[in-house]
């Protein structure tokens, strides 16, 4: 592939090793059981998968996001949940943490973050609606040195086992010109009025822990604000498009595995003496028409990662990768399924999982139709 490099190489044998030896083999028990899977983002911490792109001074490794997103897809391809995970750690919250916080937060959250001492989650959504922060309630209030927070929210990753939260909260009315007064806060797990809930049960994604979280006349250190007073909207739309942008190697990573359980299917499933394959030349062509979607998609994913990588934002194809990875991946994933047939409704034959999770992806972290939305602004800005 034109952007592999001997780094990079070396990054995805230790992925394909992690992936073949400790995360197959219990990829369909976490999906059945619904269990967080602690023992493999530990493990993925000490790989050093969960600071690729993290700072060396912080722990990380320094890497580019290629790199990760090859991390990534591989993962993907036998538990996308475990990226998931990862994703709202290193990604949303580590994003924040990264680009918000002082050297001293960064030494105390980032560093344990970056080979998975501490996990993160990151709070914004709200029963108002995901992309809706106009309507938000949780709010901080100074009170001599400690901020109180009020308020609660829906459907965060990562509960229950993180050890920090990283929380969106108004500390003033939104002026609807500027776009200030929302801020973020460091909430550690355990604080006296911080209620955590349990996890919600799931149509995909079993195994990341989703629920809510509310505070309760909360009380945190006055440090513990991160980043400009009533200014991290702007922040939250950059952290964000890393998160968007790692749907596109996860989405990939699950049309691949869907799409080589197929494969594999057709060619071995006999009937009447002839492969499924040999046998109907729709099973062919359906899986030429999989395959074409997958390497697009590929394509897609990895110019767009080589221009990021390249020092550009890429906020609206950013975006565009997490719309295009839902839609390929829940299509493969779909006829991966029909040509496997009866057998490819059973659980236990672990293809029908990656269309369920395919149908999350569309939602889970910002709906498909606002982040179709967002480009369309992006665009009309001529900031593509
Ligand atoms: C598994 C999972 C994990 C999640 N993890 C996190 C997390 O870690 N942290 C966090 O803060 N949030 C998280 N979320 C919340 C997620 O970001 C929201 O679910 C998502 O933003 C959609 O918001 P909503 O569910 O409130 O839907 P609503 O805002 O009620 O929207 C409902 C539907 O209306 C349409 N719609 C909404 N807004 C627009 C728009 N602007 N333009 C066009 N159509 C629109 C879409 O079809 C959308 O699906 C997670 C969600 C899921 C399902």
């Amino acid at each position: 592939m034109w952007y592999m490099t001997e780094e990079r190489q070396l990054m995805l044998n230790v992925a394909r090793d992690f992936v073949q030896n400790e995360v197959k083999p219990v990829a369909l028990e976490i999906d059945k059981s619904c269990r967080f899977p602690l023992e493999l983002f530990k493990r993925a911490g000490e790989l050093g998968f969960l600071g690729v792109t993290i700072s060396e001074e912080y722990g990380g490794l320094g890497g580019d996001q290629t790199t990760l997103a090859l991390i990534m897809e591989e993962i993907a391809k036998s538990l996308p949940v475990l990226t998931v995970a990862i994703g709202a750690h290193s990604l949303l919250a580590g994003g924040l943490l990264e680009m918000l916080g002082t050297p001293e937060q960064k030494k105390k959250y980032l560093a344990p973050a970056a080979t998975g001492e501490i996990m993160l989650a990151c709070g914004s959504t709200e029963g108002a609606g995901g992309s809706n922060q106009a309507e938000f309630t949780t709010r901080a209030v100074l009170d001599g040195d400690e901020w109180v927070l009020n308020g609660n929210k829906v459907l965060i990753s990562n509960i229950g086992v993180a050890d920090v939260y990283i929380v969106l909260a108004l500390t003033s009315d939104i002026d609807p010109a500027t776009k200030s007064g929302m801020s973020c806060f460091i909430v550690e797990a355990g604080t006296p009025g911080f209620v955590i809930g349990q996890p919600e049960h799931k149509l995909g994604w079993h195994g990341s822990n989703t629920g809510s979280i509310s505070f309760q006349n909360c009380r945190i250190p006055k440090e513990s604000l991160l980043g400009p007073l009533g200014g991290c909207l702007q922040a939250m739309f950059v952290s964000a498009t890393a998160e968007f942008l790692s749907c596109g190697p996860v989405s990939l990573g699950m049309a691949e595995g869907a799409y080589e359980m197929a494969l594999e299917y057709s060619l071995e499933r006999m009937q009447k003496g002839k492969s499924m394959f040999d046998r109907f030349q729709v099973t062919r062509h359906k899986l030429v028409q999989m395959w074409g979607e997958i390497e697009s998609l590929r394509a897609l994913v990895y110019s767009t990662y080589a221009m990021r990588d390249a020092g550009s934002m890429e906020l609206a194809r950013g975006r565009l990768l997490k719309c295009k990875g839902a839609e390929v991946s829940e299509y493969v994933a779909r006829e991966a399924i029909q040509l496997i047939g009866g057998v490819g409704t059973v659980v236990d034959t672990g293809v029908e999982r990656f269309w369920r999770d395919a149908k999350v992806m569309a939602i889970g972290g910002a709906s498909v139709e606002a982040l179709m939305d967002n480009i369309a602004m992006l665009i009309k800005n001529k900031t593509v």
